[in-house]
């Protein structure tokens, strides 16, 4: 039996809640109760909404939880090259085309056609620049014009093949990208996205049990698409619940009251929040 590895990979885009909390106390029990490993990893891709003093309350707000983490702690804002280089194999094996489309662009498409599948982070791209021939790609990069990298999503599916993952409550799950559309691998303003870096990153740290929000399950058709193609290794997946409020309400960034911070401001000792955050 290999040995257990989990993470907690928050972005620094804000001070962590007591959703965040339980999202990382629970991917370190997970790891304990094996025996295993925990990692922490910062994803700061976003360099437009991350900031170091976020970064910095991470590190003292799970500290003062009393977890602890292997070192060192990777910063995904500093491993570009990696990310381009994994761009690259699949660009070579044309997996990829560059998109030059604005999010107006995209919106009046979809408005122009009728109709607009969604999928839970926004509007299924409607695959516009995917038809561009090679001589108006290659001049309107030429021409300095900023682009996106989509991963041609029905080819993907045909050389990967049939798929499957699987995770903890939801068992054996047949992948299916489709619903995605041609999802963007690399960003206008980062030549990297968040699916790109997840999956290069958890398979370079040897992470074999990806534990995070259940919001993120269905990001995980792609992920598991993307190792399959980069030939990196299956992790397993334990989606968890989301922490709601007494209301029934899920945690964000946007309740102040309810960050690691203020509630430790406000006199609640470690214990007292681990307890809120369902594990106490
Ligand atoms: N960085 C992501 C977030 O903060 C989580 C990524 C993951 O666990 O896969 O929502």
């Amino acid at each position: 039996m290999s040995t257990v590895v989990t993470r907690f990979a928050p972005s620094p885009t804000g001070r962590l809640h007591l959703g965040h909390a339980y999202s990382a106390l629970h991917a370190r029990r997970l790891a304990e109760d094996a025996g295993g490993r925990f990692l922490l990893r910062i994803e700061d891709i976003d360099a437009a909404r991350c900031r170091p003093e976020f970064e910095a309350g991470i590190v003292e707000d799970l500290t003062w939880l009393g977890l602890e983490w292997e070192e060192p702690v990777w910063r995904q804002s500093e491993r570009m090259a990696v990310y381009a280089e994994a761009l690259g194999r699949l660009e070579a094996r044309g997996l990829l085309y560059p998109c030059f489309c604005t999010r107006k662009d995209i919106e009046r498409e979809i408005a122009d056609a009728g109709h607009a599948p969604h999928r839970p982070d926004g509007p299924v791209y409607p695959g516009t620049c995917r038809h561009l021939g090679a001589a108006e790609r290659t001049a309107r990069i030429e021409a300095g014009a900023p682009y996106a990298e989509r991963l041609r999503m029905d080819r993907a599916m045909a050389t990967a093949g049939s798929l499957c993952f699987t995770d903890r409550d939801a068992g054996r799950v047949a992948v299916d990208g489709t619903p995605f559309g041609d999802v963007v691998l690399a960003r206008k303003d980062v030549p990297a996205s968040y699916h790109l870096a997840v999956v290069v990153d958890d398979a370079a740290q040897g992470v074999t049990l990806v534990s995070r929000g259940e919001d993120l399950l269905p990001a995980t058709h792609v992920h598991r698409l993307l190792q399959a193609l980069m030939g990196l290794p299956e992790p397993g997946y334990a989606h968890h619940r989301l922490l709601a409020d007494a209301a029934g309400r899920r945690y964000a960034k946007r309740d102040r009251g309810l960050t690691i911070v203020a509630l430790r401001n406000a006199g609640h000792s470690p214990a007292e929040v681990r307890r809120m955050a369902g594990m106490g």
